[in-house]
C-alpha cells in the first residue's frame, strides 16, 4: 500500500497505534524525541486491565492474593511487566481518615518501562519504522478557508534529528499526534481549527511517586493498606504495595501555591510508617493531565491522542488505559480510510464518534472533569463529610476511581437529600455539581455522529455552557 501514516510519539498510544498499522500493511513511522532507553516512566502505574486485555497482553491470574503468570515479575527489579502483588480491592480513606469504602479496583501494577519497550518492540517487529531522536515540531497543512476543524488539510510534519541538529519534511497521508499533555502539533494549527488551544495550570496536576523498601520485621506490625486518600489536598494520596519488600508511595495535587508540595505528603507519610527505609529505589515527579479532553480530536489528515488529547481520568490522572485505546481505535479508522485512499476529516470523524458516542469512555471523562473541579474547591471538612455520610456513596466513588461517572437514580438523591440535612448548602452545591455533570454525560452521549460543521458548532456551544457553569 502506497498509504503512510506518521506518528508523533512512542508512548502507549503511538506504540499500539503503530504496532496493528504495521500489522495491516499500512507503511508507519514513529517520530520519537527521545531514545528506547527512556521510554515510559521509571516506575510502576495503575493501568486499567480492560485495556491491557484489549491490545492482547496476557493478563495475569489472581491466586492467593498475588498474580500469577508469565509476565509477573519474579523479584522487585527483574523485567517483568506486573508487579506481583495483587490489588483486587482498594481502600478508599476520606481526607480525614474518618470513613473508609472498600471498592473493587479495575488496575494492574505496570512496570512502565517494560510496558513502554514491550509495546514498541511490537510495534517494531510488526513492521514499524521507529525513528527516536526526532522531534516533531510542527504540522505541514493546507488551509481550507473555512473556520472550525475543516478549515485544514494536513498532509505531514517538520521534526528535528538530534544527531545532526537538521529540520526536515515529511510527508504523510495521515498524522497522528501522541506526544503526550505538551501536543506541539495539533498547537501548530490555526487557532480558528479549534484545536490548537494549549493545556492550563488547571489542567494538571503535580504528581509525585516514591518505591521505597520495606523492613521486613517492621512490617508485621506497621500494617499499611493499599489505599487512595481521596480529595486530599485538591487530588490525592496513595500506597500500593509491589511485593512483600517495596512499596509504592504517591500524592497529586493541583498546582497551586496554597497546596502543599506533594513530596512533603509522600514525607509525612512514611514518618507514620517506621517499616518504610529511607531510600527511594524507582519513582519521580511530574505533571499530569487531568483536564476535560479535547472535543474533537480531528482534521483532514490528522488525528490527536492520549494526553495530547486530555484523555485521563481526571479523578485519578490514569492515562494508560486511555491511550490504549486510542491507538486501538485510531488504528481501526485509518485501515478503514486506507483501504479508500481518504484522509478527510468525514472520514476521520469517526474516531471522535467511537469516542464520543459508540463507548462511555469520552462521556465519562468529560463528566468526572466537571465533578473534579468543584470537588477541588470543597475542603477536607465538606469532602469527609460527605463520604461519611454517604452522601458520595461507595457506587459513586469505585466507579470514578475506575474511570466512569454513574449518573445518580432518584433514590440516591432523595436519600443523600436525608443524609445531608445538617449541611444543606453543602448539598446544594453537591446536587448542582451532580446535575451539571449528568447533564454533561448525556450531551456527550449525543455528539454529531458525522462530520457536519453547523451540527457540531452548535453542540460545542451547549458544552461550553455546560462547562461554563463548572469553570
Ligand atoms: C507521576 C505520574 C504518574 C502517573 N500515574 C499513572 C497511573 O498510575 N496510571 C495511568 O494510567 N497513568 C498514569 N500517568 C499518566 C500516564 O503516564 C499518561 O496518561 C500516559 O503515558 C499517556 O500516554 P501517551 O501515549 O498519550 O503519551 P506519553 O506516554 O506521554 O508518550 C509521549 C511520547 O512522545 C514523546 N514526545 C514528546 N514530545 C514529542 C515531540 N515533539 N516529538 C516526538 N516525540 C515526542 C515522548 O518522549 C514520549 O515518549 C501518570 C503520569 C505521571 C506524570
Amino acid at each position: 500500500m502506497s498509504y503512510r501514516v506518521v506518528i508523533a510519539g512512542a508512548g502507549p498510544g503511538g506504540a499500539v497505534l503503530a504496532r496493528e498499522l504495521a500489522a495491516k500493511g499500512i507503511a508507519v513511522t514513529i517520530y520519537e524525541k527521545g531514545e528506547f532507553s527512556e521510554l515510559g516512566h521509571n516506575w510502576s502505574d495503575a493501568v486499567e486491565i480492560a485495556a491491557l486485555e484489549a491490545i492482547g497482553i496476557e493478563v495475569p491470574v489472581l491466586k492467593g492474593g498475588r498474580w500469577e503468570g508469565a509476565l509477573v515479575k519474579r523479584s522487585g527489579s527483574d523485567e517483568g511487566l506486573f508487579e506481583r502483588h495483587a490489588i483486587p480491592r482498594l481502600k478508599l480513606f476520606s481526607p480525614d481518615y474518618s470513613s473508609v469504602k472498600d471498592i473493587a479496583f479495575r488496575m494492574l501494577i505496570t512496570d512502565r518501562r517494560a510496558l513502554g519497550k514491550m509495546l514498541i518492540q511490537q510495534a517494531a517487529a510488526a513492521g514499524a519504522e521507529i525513528r527516536y531522536g526526532c522531534e516533531a515540531l510542527g504540522l505541514l497543512y493546507r488551509e481550507r478557508g473555512a473556520g472550525g476543524p475543516g478549515g485544514v488539510d494536513v498532509y505531514g510534519l517538520k521534526y528535528k534529528e538530534a544527531a545532526t541538529g537538521d529540520i526536515k519534511e515529511t510527508k504523510a497521508d495521515i498524522v497522528v499526534e501522541s506526544s503526550g499533555y505538551q501536543s506541539t502539533l495539533r498547537r501548530s494549527l490555526p487557532p480558528s481549527t479549534g484545536l490548537a488551544g494549549a493545556f492550563v495550570d488547571a489542567d494538571f496536576g503535580l504528581v509525585n511517586r516514591e518505591v521505597r523498601v520495606r523492613d521486613p520485621i517492621l512490617a508485621k506490625t506497621d500494617f499499611i493498606a493499599d489505599h487512595y486518600r481521596y480529595g486530599f489536598h485538591t487530588g490525592y494520596q496513595w500506597s500500593h504495595m509491589h511485593n512483600e519488600a517495596r512499596i509504592d508511595i504517591g500524592a497529586g495535587v493541583r498546582p497551586d501555591p496554597a497546596n502543599p508540595d506533594p513530596k512533603d505528603l509522600i514525607e509525612e507519610f512514611i514518618a507514620r510508617h517506621p517499616s518504610i527505609k529511607p531510600e527511594m529505589v524507582r519513582g519521580g515527579r511530574a505533571l499530569c493531565i487531568v483536564g476535560r479532553p479535547l472535543p474533537n480530536f480531528a482534521t483532514g489528515g490528522f488525528i490527536v491522542i492520549g494526553d495530547a488529547a486530555s484523555t485521563s481520568v481526571p479523578t485519578t490522572g490514569c492515562g494508560v488505559g486511555s491511550a490504549l485505546f486510542a491507538g486501538l481505535w485510531a488504528a481501526g479508522v485509518i485501515e478503514e480510510a486506507a483501504l479508500e485512499s481518504r484522509s478527510d476529516l468525514e472520514k476521520l470523524w469517526e474516531f471522535n464518534k467511537i469516542f464520543y458516542r459508540d463507548h462511555d469512555r469520552g462521556p465519562s471523562l468529560a463528566a468526572l472533569s466537571a465533578l473534579r473541579i468543584a470537588l477541588q474547591d470543597l475542603g477536607h471538612d465538606d469532602l469527609s463529610f460527605l463520604m461519611r455520610r454517604e452522601i458520595m456513596d461507595r457506587e459513586t466513588l469505585e466507579a470514578a476511581v475506575n474511570g466512569r461517572f454513574v449518573p445518580p437514580g432518584l433514590r440516591t438523591k432523595l436519600s443523600s437529600l436525608l443524609r445531608g440535612l445538617a449541611k444543606p448548602s453543602l448539598l446544594l452545591k453537591l446536587n448542582q455539581v451532580v446535575s451539571t455533570s449528568t447533564k454533561i454525560y448525556r450531551h456527550y452521549k449525543r455528539y454529531p455522529q458525522s462530520w457536519d460543521a453547523a451540527a457540531f458548532e452548535k453542540w460545542s456551544r451547549r458544552a461550553e455552557e455546560l462547562f461554563g457553569k463548572e469553570e
